[in-house]
């Protein structure tokens, strides 16, 4: 069988422990059979991170940058219980998914891989429910402040040219609480950037919520920033398209949530992002299930896996025995880059590759085939079959030879 072209690499950030092994069989067994890989590597392990002072991490960034669609594998980010297990490590180094959000300025999108055979909690989402958080300020660039006797507090800003605002916050008889948040302008308009990039690459519809009816200048400023952003720059491609933008109240959001069919992007903002996002991925089931890619407003995109490096399943690895580690988020973020790639590129083989990788390994869960994580999530009397990761990808490639012969 001839392999599948490609012209522009992809960035390829490997990592850490389990993901790694599978990331190496994933490679093996379902990808260089098939097409004639190029990319760009950079090993994003923590033994290279420490051994390029991270570096390694700020390249692959930059790489992805450059070359515009980049697919990673989990990684450790270090703690004081991984620094006495890595000895050799000189510094407790930042998360790598933090540098390379920062360098790109994006949103991660967060979407689970549904089959009829794991219904989720709420029956009627027939497809997935993407939540796009934003990854800056609010509450957690927030400071806060106790006090105890009665008093009043004001909030002040202090222009750089020496004018200031001073607002009365409130006055109390007694003791209070406080906090002062923020959000800046650029960062709200990239958020909007990236969502309406991804909506237009997935062609789904984008919904976003806030609380603009209490918070009318704070949310009333993401609302209208939205807006803009959707009215001069991305309206004529969404009708195009098909899809639409949709703003509504964060509580009618929620209930309509919850009666729709799914199958749309939810962006939210830091705070609803963090609830919301475990929330509905609790709901369709399983972290092994759910993938990730983090999007930039020029359209950047770097996939990856929800999950982490699934530590306790490396130690047994190390020990000699097979492990049932689910490596489907893990070959949705390699599908997800190969049809971005082909899709900038115009080749349309490796777009058709990237969706036969995706329904063979689909397939092959429907056939009840499927790592031990999965068994307690089917439908009951659904026949199912537990089999090693090795065995699972064995079963894909063999469907996946047969749909692209
Ligand atoms: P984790 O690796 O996601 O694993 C937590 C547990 O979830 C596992 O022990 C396993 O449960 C289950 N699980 C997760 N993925 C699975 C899969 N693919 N197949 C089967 N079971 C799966 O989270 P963690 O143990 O909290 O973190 C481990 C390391 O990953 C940490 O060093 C952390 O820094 C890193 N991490 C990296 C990323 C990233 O790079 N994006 C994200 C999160 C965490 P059982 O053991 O019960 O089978
Ligand atoms: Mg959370």
């Amino acid at each position: 069988m001839e392999t599948i072209k490609m012209t522009t690499p992809l960035v390829e950030m490997d990592g850490d422990e389990m993901t790694r092994i599978l990331w190496g069989m994933i490679k093996e067994t379902l990808i260089l059979p098939f097409v004639d890989l190029k990319t760009e590597y950079y090993d994003l392990g923590l033994l290279n991170r420490n051994a390029t002072k991270d570096q390694v991490t700020i390249d692959a960034a930059h790489a992805a940058r450059r070359l515009g669609v980049a697919v990673k594998c989990a990684t450790i980010t270090p703690n004081r219980q991984r620094m006495e297990e890595y000895p050799e490590l000189t510094e407790m180094w930042k998360s790598p998914n933090g540098t390379i959000r920062a360098i790109l300025d994006g949103t991660a999108f967060r979407a689970p891989i549904v089959l009829p055979c794991i219904r989720p909690a709420v029956k009627n989402w027939a497809a997935p429910i993407t939540v796009a958080r934003h990854a800056y300020g609010d509450m957690y660039k927030a400071v806060d402040l106790e006090t105890e006797e009665p008093g009043e507090a004001t909030l002040t800003f202090r222009g750089r040219s020496g004018a200031e605002q001073v607002l009365s916050v409130q006055q109390v008889e007694g003791g209070a609480v406080w906090q002062a948040q923020h959000n800046k302008e650029s960062s709200i308009r990239s958020f909007a950037r990236s969502c309406f990039q991804y909506a237009l690459s997935q062609k789904q519809d984008l919904w976003f919520s806030t609380k603009d009816t209490i918070a009318k200048v704070y949310d009333g400023t993401f609302k209208r920033i939205f807006e803009e952003e959707y009215e001069q720059t991305y309206r004529a491609e969404f009708e195009q398209a098909g899809i639409t933008y949709f703003y509504t109240l964060i509580d009618d959001a929620v209930a309509r949530v919850i009666r729709s069919k799914g199958g749309f992007i939810w962006a939210l903002k830091n705070y609803d992002g963090d609830v919301m996002s475990d929330m509905i991925a609790a709901a369709f089931g399983s972290l092994a299930m759910m993938t990730s890619v983090l999007v930039s407003p020029d359209g950047t995109m770097e996939f990856e896996a929800s999950h982490g490096t699934v530590t306790r399943h490396y130690y047994r690895y190390r020990k000699g025995e097979q492990t049932s580690t689910n490596p489907m988020a893990t070959i949705f973020a390699w599908s997800g880059a190969f049809r971005r790639r082909g899709e900038l590129d115009r080749l349309p083989d490796l777009v058709r590759f990237g969706e036969a990788l995706e329904a063979a390994s689909l397939e092959t869960l429907e056939s009840g085939v499927m790592t031990g994580d999965l068994l307690p999530l089917v439908e009951p009397g659904f026949p199912v079959r537990s089999v090693t990761s090795g065995e699972f990808l064995d079963a894909i490639a063999a469907r996946l030879t047969k749909a692209l012969a």
